[in-house]
């Protein structure tokens, strides 16, 4: 059972001052999530969570963030001239693949460089010169497993360098004057289970004892970026993010302590787990349709939450406006010319009306962000549920206009 956190009165409230669709957040889970993360790994000095920006690059969220003592995490210079206009200090920049401009303007901006590659070091130092702190990137190669589960498959990511590399670039980078040096690997996504970051952790852990036996190089920080899931569908088991933080807590007193490397920093990047469960797409019934399957189309599309498109990714809905009608099976389209557009496939929801309000979950995080345009659809308003239980847009629709802007002078006129 997924509850909304928003009640049914709130919602009419809300849907009479603003039309479907748009994401809603919820101020108070924001604030209690990134309180728990936070509590949970308290006994690192230098823990700092650098929220990964481009799950939901909004300045209202981001503030909130801020507020509760959290960094960012950018992928190009566009997040972290965001990141710059909110008064970031704790920026790190983790991009691959990257643009000698956008290391430059990292670079001024003070940011935190994470470098993707062993080819990088050579390159940033090139176009913009070693900053003093420099973070590398691994990926093992092979599978990432817990036990007898294969988590994910780090040898068919693009992301990061092997571990010879690894040993290179520490050795190059303290030769050409680095002075502070960090660690990052993400090695599996979306996991549902309190064992990813202590299996990650401990495995990074020993490295760092490899580094500096190899390169002499003492780490300061480690950074076990994102990766920690949520509970999409009611049978997920929801991570416990304090059982995380111990299960981390010892493998750093296991590994690092006894070798005289207590004093590393953990970071984590976290986007998913601090925002997924804090966002909800709500969208109104338009339409019903009976053909050989039983149809409800909603005011929302892919261009307003793509993971079911993309990968057929489960959100759970509730019909807010008849949680007790009798149970159909339906798929809940969007109007896209894609027969992707779906955000539920032969789903048991309570009967859908014209006119109902159905919330999809867990929406907060890489759901508006992954939005696009297509067909002339555009992207939706966001809404703040604050904690005083009042509504305030924190993004406008866009309208029209927005669309045209880039044409105008191109063949298209004012
Ligand atoms: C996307 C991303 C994250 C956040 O991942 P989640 O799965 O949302 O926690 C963190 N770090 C980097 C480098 C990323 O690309």
């Amino acid at each position: 059972m997924k509850t909304p956190f928003v009640s049914k009165d709130q919602l009419d409230q809300i849907t009479k001052e603003f039309p479907t669709p748009f994401h809603l957040y919820d101020e108070k889970g924001i604030r209690e999530t990134a309180r728990a993360v936070n509590k949970a790994f308290a006994w690192n000095p230098g823990f700092k969570e650098y929220f990964a920006v481009k799950a939901t690059p909004n300045p209202s969220i981001l503030k909130i963030l801020q507020e509760e003592g959290c960094g960012v995490d950018c992928a190009t210079d566009v997040e972290v001239m965001l990141a710059k206009k909110l008064g970031f200090k704790d920026i790190s920049f983790t991009s691959n693949d990257t643009r000698a401009e956008e290391f430059v303007y990292a670079r001024e901006a003070e940011a935190m460089i994470n470098l993707d590659a062993y080819e990088h070091i050579a390159f940033l130092d090139e176009v913009a010169g070693l900053p003093e702190t420099v973070s590398l990137r691994y990926n093992p190669g092979g599978v990432f497993s817990l036990g007898t589960d294969i988590m994910d498959h780090p040898e068919e990511s693009k992301f990061g360098m092997t571990k010879a590399q690894l040993l290179q670039g520490y050795k190059e980078l303290k030769a050409k004057g680095v002075k502070n040096f960090g660690l990052h690997a993400f090695l599996a996504s979306n996991t549902v289970t309190n064992d990813y970051y202590p299996t990650l952790a401990g495995q990074l852990f020993e490295l760092a004892l490899e580094i500096r036996e190899e390169t002499g190089v003492e780490l300061s920080f480690i950074n076990l970026s994102g990766g920690i899931g949520v509970d999409y569908s009611p049978a997920d088991k929801q991570n416990d993010i304090a059982v995380i933080g111990q299960g981390v807590h010892e493998k750093f007193d296991q590994i690092l302590v006894p070798n005289g490397l207590g004093k590393i920093k953990i970071f984590t990047e976290l986007g998913r787990f601090m925002l997924a469960p804090h966002g909800h797409l709500v969208t109104k019934v338009l339409h019903l349709k009976d053909t050989y399957r039983h149809y409800v189309g909603v005011d929302a599309s892919a261009v307003n939450l793509l993971r079911p498109a993309m990968y057929d990714a489960y959100h759970h809905i509730t019909n807010i406006s008849n949680p007790g009608g009798k149970v159909q099976v339906v798929d809940v389209t969007g109007s896209l010319c894609e027969n992707n557009d779906k955000f539920a496939k032969n789903r048991e929801l309570p009967e859908a009306r014209v006119g109902d309000i159905l919330v999809i979950h867990d929406t907060g995080a890489h759901g508006f962000s992954m939005g696009y345009q297509y067909n002339g659809r555009l992207r939706s308003a966001e809404i703040l549920l604050q904690e005083d239980g009042t509504a305030k847009m924190i993004r406008r629709a866009e309208r029209p206009e927005d669309y045209f802007a880039t044409l105008y002078g191109f063949g298209l006129d004012e």
